[in-house]
């Protein structure tokens, strides 16, 4: 397949623009061909139109036929190969190994999204049968089940370029409820994107659903993801990305003629809570099992552990010896794009200026290109909560240690979190049980606990939780990765008194669909 540097809009392409941009390798900051074209408002306008059109229809597909179309996807994908590799690994800087596993986890999340269409309980079927002769007055016939909301417009990550990208997580759960997508391409890795996109397209060609159901968009944000987000079209935007650019979509979202719901997800600090007695055992294990989780990825992993609460002890200084140690001979590796380094390195001279901050760890970075070295801070737990800076994320390879002196200041510093992605817990059976109020308090705060592990690597499966409490994400009740990710695309719709030939199928009388439903109070399928 053939770069072209053109959006997809429907099954034509985007023109030749004005405003065009290439993409940078990382490795050497250098430009890579081929130009990339911006949408016009036109053509956004376009995208938008078909998306509508091809909703009315795609929405009314079945889950067979859009498990199908999803499988495709994941087909064409893999047949893409090394073209999709190379490229890949030229935009962002990542390795072989790296871009191979994301594309695995691209192509699974897909085939699991598509038996979530198929099997098709996903709908929350429930029917109330009419009571006729109820006194004082009769009961009607109510059925009601979960429908998707309309076109979602789809902002890809720079982090991952496959697995949250075009046909990421986003996008899998959007298309597997039956809503039409958008995509704005992200403009570090748009070669990728539209490789991507073009196998979508094939896919659709392949099982026959609707011209309109996937566009990709190439441009700015500020412009392109603007006029996709406030076009009337759009019922809903999925993100990944910086907090200023998720708060952005937010705004322009609500001050909509209608609003619309924005599924963000921004970002956290993932604290990581060492307890006494885990310290006592497990010292020289944390400490190489929080460099490896620190510094996996360039530390660019939304759930990178940020913060680590160590005791200001014996132990603790143990495990600080050995983390600091490791954290200084982690070896330097390029990073995504010149804007994640930039806003890196400044992340760093600006916690390095507060003088109550030590700086434990700050690896020489040779020039050129886009190096992103470890780094590692110490602050007591006071200085944390005196300063609101040292909550927020230097999406990099660095975590600040918070060294605790007591119960108590480990408790404020877990009060005085934001909302996180997750937490993670260090702990015997006797810490959990002394500490038992510390889990109360993170799941009030964070979308995953995590015990006695390490936070980076999201496995995808049914229970997953990728969300939290802003300001990691827009909507504390939604998650990105998982099946329940496509409940974020989906309204319940309520059918009174409906005649059976216009119920869909999940709805009527003999459940052609085999799925399950409550019927009368009762689950049956
Ligand atoms: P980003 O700058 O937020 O960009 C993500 C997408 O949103 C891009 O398509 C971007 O368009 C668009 N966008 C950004 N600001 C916008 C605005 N004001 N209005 C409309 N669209 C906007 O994120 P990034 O490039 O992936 O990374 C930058 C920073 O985000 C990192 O340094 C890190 O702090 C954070 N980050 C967080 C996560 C996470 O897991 N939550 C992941 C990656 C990055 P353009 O193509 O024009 O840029």
């Amino acid at each position: 397949m053939q770069i072209n540097g053109l959006s997809l809009i429907g099954s034509s392409t985007g023109a030749q623009t004005d405003s065009s941009f290439k993409a940078i390798d990382p490795s050497t900051a250098q430009e890579i061909e081929p130009s990339f074209y911006a949408a016009t408002a036109d053509e956004t306008n376009r995208a938008a139109d078909k998306a509508q059109s091809a909703f009315l229809k795609y929405s009314r597909k079945s889950g067979a036929e859009r498990a199908a179309f999803l499988r495709a996807i994941a087909n064409h994908i893999e047949a893409l190969g090394d073209t999709l590799t190379q490229r890949a690994m030229v935009e962002t800087g990542l390795p072989e190994g790296r871009i191979k596993g994301e594309t695995g986890r691209t192509t699974g999340q897909l085939r699991l999204f598509a038996t979530v269409a198929e099997e098709g309980s996903w709908v929350e079927a429930r029917i109330d049968t009419a009571l006729p002769d109820r006194q004082p007055l009769p009961k009607p016939d109510i059925r009601s089940m979960k429908r998707p909301l309309g076109p979602v417009a789809v902002f890809a990550a720079s982090n991952f370029p496959l697995a949250f990208s075009v046909a990421g997580g986003d996008t899998a759960s959007a298309l597997a409820s039956g809503c039409s997508v958008i995509v704005k391409a992200h403009s570090s890795h748009p070669g990728t994107s539209e490789l991507v996109g073009q196998a979508i397209l094939a896919a659709i060609e392949e099982t026959g659903m609707p011209v309109g159901t996937f566009s990709l968009l190439h441009g700015s944000g500020r412009v392109v993801g603007a006029a996709l987000v406030t076009h009337p079209s759009i019922q809903a935007v999925g993100f990944t990305g910086s907090t200023a650019g998720g708060l952005a979509l937010m705004r322009l979202a609500s001050e909509r003629p209608q609003p619309i719901p924005v599924f963000a997800e921004m970002g956290s600090v993932n604290p990581l809570f060492i307890l006494p007695g885990a310290a006592a055992e497990n010292a020289a294990e944390l400490a190489a099992g929080l460099q490896v989780s620190a510094t996996m990825g360039v530390g660019q992993f939304c759930t990178n552990p940020g913060i680590a609460l160590v005791e200001d002890s014996q132990t603790g200084n143990e495990i600080v010896e050995s983390f600091v140690g490791a954290m200084r001979d982690a070896p330097t590796a390029t990073m995504l794009n010149p804007t994640i380094h930039k806003a890196y390195t400044s992340g760093l001279s600006k916690r390095g200026e507060n003088e109550k901050v030590k700086t434990l760890v700050e690896n020489a970075t040779e020039s050129g290109g886009c190096p992103g070295a470890a780094a590692v801070f110490e602050v007591t737990a006071d200085t944390f909560l005196e300063d609101e800076s040292l909550g927020k994320e230097i999406f990099g390879p660095e975590t600040t240690l918070v060294r605790w002196k007591t119960k108590q200041d480990l408790m404020a510093v877990a009060e005085d979190l934001e909302g996180q992605l997750t937490a993670t817990v260090h702990g015997t059976d006797k810490d959990f049980e002394d500490y038992a109020d510390l889990i109360a308090i993170l799941e009030r705060k964070v979308g995953r606990i995590v015990y006695n592990g390490f936070p980076t690597g999201v496995e995808v499966c049914p229970s997953m939780v990728h969300g939290g409490p802003f300001p990691a994400t827009s909507d504390g009740k939604s998650t990105s990765v998982g099946t329940y990710a496509i409940e974020r695309f989906i309204r319940l719709v309520a059918y009174q008194s409906s005649p059976q030939s216009l119920l869909p199928d999940e709805l009527k009388d003999g459940n052609p669909a085999g799925i399950w439903r409550m019927v009368n109070g009762e689950y049956t399928r």
